[in-house]
């Protein structure tokens, strides 16, 4: 008798984390013997990561949930992400998810479905016995860029923020560990390594011996690794970088020249009531030393996140932050309009800036970076510098700089740019606009 060959698909919604995560639930699903599908309604298993920090991801799954359920009856749904936990939403889909699965316990995943699917191959052996699941084998979703987590969950309680209720406190992987994970893929010729955590300033590894490993001696010696690729880390806390780190980053072959540092307000009373443990000053200060040590003949790229419209804040506080925006000249502002979350301390605060005038705030500090950016990107043109191909679109081969950046290249006939995809190559910058730079490629002699 023909075995039934059973099939997975993954409902990917929220960050980093839930990438990373999700391909490790990939791992175990096709240890089981589970194939990648995507056709939803044909999918045995359906995996759906979710994300808990805004109202707007959250009504995401209250569409998509029973849409499965009713267009694909027999499919097992895992729900996993930062909704996992929270009793109001098991309340409301418990009805149409079979497993709900928080990060932490994802090794008891072969387990679950195996009481589901009894016909499945057995679980693999002793993945129960795991102290971290992030040591879990994951199955990237890129063959050159990968992620690597090196943590999970938040000590810091900032108040509007749903993570370390959701993900729990903070818990790191070995460097041994994460080592051999980057080892593996400078094996298998990746390009680009990204470690990631909620904060990765605050990794602290202490072993048996009672040795500690802070993640600026992690970086360094992820940098030690031979090697030709580009190494990335994300997300910082403007609390906690430490000077180590600065200079680690500008003594480092491979890392980048790009630091993710979300600074959510300019306000230093918006800043305290947020719980962020840093004044407009002492960021500012940050972003000098950054400056100062990372720019090179190109500026070191700063990005960050800004909440707008947290409770009470008002016009004067909110004009702080543009004109913090505009002292730093970003080059990148993921910009969130204040989302009161279950469970978090500024739930019960009154939320009364309105949603009309959130949106102009967050227009307004549109406008700004979309000035700030474009100076920054004119500073390229001229320039001869190394990118990473990652794609293409309609006539152009798509790229990205070590800051962070995206390139446009026009493909011409000598170009094959299938073959290139997840190779570098260097360009020079013709042309620059907001969020774009134009390239040529420099052939070689
Ligand atoms: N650990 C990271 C990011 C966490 S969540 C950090 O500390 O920066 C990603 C971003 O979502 C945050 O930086 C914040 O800008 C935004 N965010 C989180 N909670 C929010 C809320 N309740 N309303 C609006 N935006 C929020
Ligand atoms: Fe959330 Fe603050 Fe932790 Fe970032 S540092 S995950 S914003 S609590």
């Amino acid at each position: 008798m023909k075995m039934k060959i059973f099939k997975y698909n993954v409902v990917l919604i929220g960050c980093q984390m839930n990438v990373s995560d999700a391909e490790r639930i990939k791992g175990i699903l096709e240890d089981m013997g589970l194939v990648n599908s995507n056709e939803r309604n044909e999918a045995d298993v359906v995996i759906v990561t979710t994300c808990g920090v805004r109202q707007h991801a959250e009504d995401r799954i209250y569409g998509i949930i029973p849409r499965i359920k009713k267009h694909n009856p027999k499919s097992i749904i895992v729900l996993t992400g930062c909704l996992s936990k929270r009793q109001d939403v098991i309340n409301r889909l418990n009805k149409h998810v079979d497993i709900w699965l928080n990060a932490k316990d994802m090794a008891n995943l072969s387990q679950l479905l195996f009481e589901k699917l009894p016909t499945l191959k057995p679980q693999p052996k002793n993945i129960e016995s795991l102290k971290n699941y992030l040591s879990l084998q994951p199955k990237y979703t890129s063959k050159y860029s990968a992620y690597v987590p090196i943590g999970n969950g938040c000590n810091n309680w900032c108040t509007y923020c749903v993570v370390p209720k959701a993900r729990g406190s903070e818990a790191y992987r070995a460097p041994e560990e994460i080592l051999n994970e980057v080892r593996g893929l400078i094996k298998n010729n990746y390009k680009e390594i990204t470690l990631i955590a909620q904060n990765v300033d605050s990794y602290n590894f202490i072993d048996e011996s009672n040795n500690s490993t802070s993640f600026a001696t992690l970086l360094q010696q992820v940098d030690d690794l031979e090697g030709e690729y580009w190494l990335r880390f994300s997300t910082n806390h403007p609390k906690d970088i430490s000077n180590d780190l600065v200079q680690v980053i500008k003594n480092g072959k491979r890392i980048c020249p790009h630091i993710h540092l979300p600074v959510q307000s300019g306000d230093d009373e918006i800043l305290k009531a947020m719980n962020r443990n840093y004044t407009k000053e002492e960021y500012l200060r940050l972003v000098d030393t950054i400056r100062i040590n990372l720019d090179a003949e190109l500026p070191a790229t700063i990005t960050t996140d800004i909440i707008v419209g947290y409770p009470q804040e008002s016009l004067d506080q909110f004009n702080n932050t543009a004109q913090l925006m505009r002292e730093v000249s970003f080059d990148m502002v993921y910009i969130s309009q204040y989302s009161p979350r279950p469970n978090t301390a500024s739930y019960n605060l009154n939320d009364n800036v309105t949603t009309e005038e959130k949106k102009r705030r967050e227009d307004e500090l549109t406008e700004i970076l979309k000035t700030t950016n474009s100076a920054n990107n004119r500073k390229y043109i001229g320039k001869n510098i190394r990118v990473l191909i990652i794609g293409n679109k309609k006539g152009y081969i798509i790229a990205r700089t070590n800051t962070g950046k995206n390139v446009k290249i026009k493909i011409d006939n000598e170009l094959n740019s299938k073959q290139i995809i997840g190779e570098f190559a260097n360009v020079t910058i013709i042309d620059a606009e907001s969020y774009k730079l134009y390239g040529k490629i420099i052939k070689s002699q």
